[in-house]
Order: C-alpha cells, then structure tokens, then sequence
C-alpha cells in the first residue's frame, strides 16, 4: 500500500527495504520502473496530470526528499524516513556487482555518462556497465535500440523530472530491461561534476540547503518548496 502525499502515492520504505525491494523486481522477466519523488515533482504533479499518472503506475516510488517526509508528517500518515535516489543506486550497483546484472547509464550532457561508468566500475568492483548515452537526443528510437543491443537488465534514466519518468514509461517496455530507475541529476555526481552533501547534512536534513549553498541559481526553483508544507497543512486542515 501506497501512501498518499498530495496525490502522488510514495512507498514507505527505508533504504534498505527499497534496496531488497529493487533487487526483487530484478528476479522478474517483466518490465518495471522506479521513481524518487521529492518536493519539486509532487508541486508538478499537481498539475500535470499525465506526470501525476506516471508516477503513480511506477512499481516502487521512494521518498527521495526530507520535505516528503516532512509533508507525510503533517498529513498525519508519516513516512518512517527518506530513501533517497543516489543512495538506492549505489546499493542496487552494490547487488548489481554481485549478481552480474548488466547496468546501461542514459542521461546528462555528452561525455558525464562515460566518466560516471568508468567511476562505478572503479568503485564497484564486478559492475556491468555495458552501455551509455547521453540525453540531448531528438530521437527515442535510436536510444531504445542501444539498449536494447546492449543487453542491459537495468537502465539509470537520468532526463530530469519530468521527462525521465514520462520516458521510462513509454519507452521503457520496449528496451528489454527489467528495471528502469529515473535519477534527476546522478550521473553528474557519479562523474564527479557535482558533489552531494556530507555525510552530517544529509542526515541532517540539510542536502537541499547544500545544494542551494552549491548552485544558488536554484534559488527560484527552491523557493516553491516549501509550498508542499504549505499545501500538506490545507489538506491535513481540509480533512482530506
Ligand atoms: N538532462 C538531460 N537531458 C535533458 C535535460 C536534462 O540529460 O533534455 C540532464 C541534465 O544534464 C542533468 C539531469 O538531466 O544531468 C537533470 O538534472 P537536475 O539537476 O535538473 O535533476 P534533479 O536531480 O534536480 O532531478
């Protein structure tokens, strides 16, 4: 059972659980998908009705942001923590090395996909990285069949909300993967590009204030944000 953060349906599962979850839809044939809502996505999908069904059909949906779970809490259905995108990676990565799940990276500028596979390899011992694109193409067709060709059981989709999601369910099925997971901005940390907070400030709660410190043209897109506390207190006071 899904539980519901303004319309958008969220597993509550710790990191470890999403992890085991992940590597579980693995064991499957069938095509599956992963999505990591965080504040921004679920101010979007409020009104963007097709992203809202995209991610609502999505087989696990992890808590990627601590204003989810801030959101959950005021709502009075509290999600018991966060499990956010780039850490779920690194632990399927983890099982992926073990198991020889072969992994495709697709996302980021020209370049960042192939830095990022050569790091995971290093850091990951085992870990099939067996193919990589970038994601300034105009084409999905060209992009399905790489995949595809490439043989990969699991495919980091790394577009941006909300184009990764809306690509992952229309294209996915048709790559032959497994398990798609839609990472935002991943592969540039994977690359080295962009550094994620430390250690302290993400357990904190503090990753968001990191990252505006780190890149502060986000102001304006972090400045909404707060609004999911905003809209969680109208629909707790609503009784919705
Ligand atoms: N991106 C892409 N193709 C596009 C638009 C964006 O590959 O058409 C990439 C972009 O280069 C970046 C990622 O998608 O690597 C999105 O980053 P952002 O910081 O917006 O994601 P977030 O982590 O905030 O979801």
């Amino acid at each position: 059972m899904k539980t519901d953060i303004l319309g958008v349906g969220i597993d509550d599962l710790l990191l470890s659980e999403a992890i085991a979850a992940g590597a579980a839809l693995l064991q499957e044939e069938r095509f599956h998908y992963v999505v990591t809502p965080n504040p921004e996505f679920i101010l979007s999908a409020k009104k963007d009705e097709a992203f809202r069904a995209v991610l609502n059909r999505a087989d696990l949906s992890l808590p990627d942001g601590v204003g989810v779970v801030y959101a959950s809490k005021i709502l009075g259905r509290p999600l018991r923590g966060r499990a956010p995108g780039a850490d779920f990676a690194q632990g399927l990565m983890a099982h992926m090395a073990r198991t020889g799940d072969k992994l495709f990276l697709l996302g980021a500028k020209p370049g960042v996909a192939e830095q990022a596979a050569e790091n995971l390899r290093k850091a990951n011992p085992g870990l099939i990285i067996c193919g990589t694109h970038d994601g300034y193409f105009k084409e999905d067709g060209p992009v399905i069949e790489a995949i595809r060709a490439s043989g990969a059981d699991v495919v980091f989709v790394c577009l941006g909300a909300p184009k990764q999601e809306l690509w992952m369910a229309q294209n996915g099925p048709q790559t032959g993967v497994k398990l798609a997971v839609g990472l935002g901005g991943c592969l540039d940390v994977f690359a080295g590009n962009v550094q994620r907070a430390p250690e302290a400030w993400q357990k904190a709660g503090l990753e968001w204030l990191y990252r505006l410190i780190k890149e502060p043209s986000r102001i304006g897109r972090m400045a909404k944000l707060p609004l999911i506390l905003v809209d969680a207190l109208g629909a707790r006071l609503g009784g919705k």
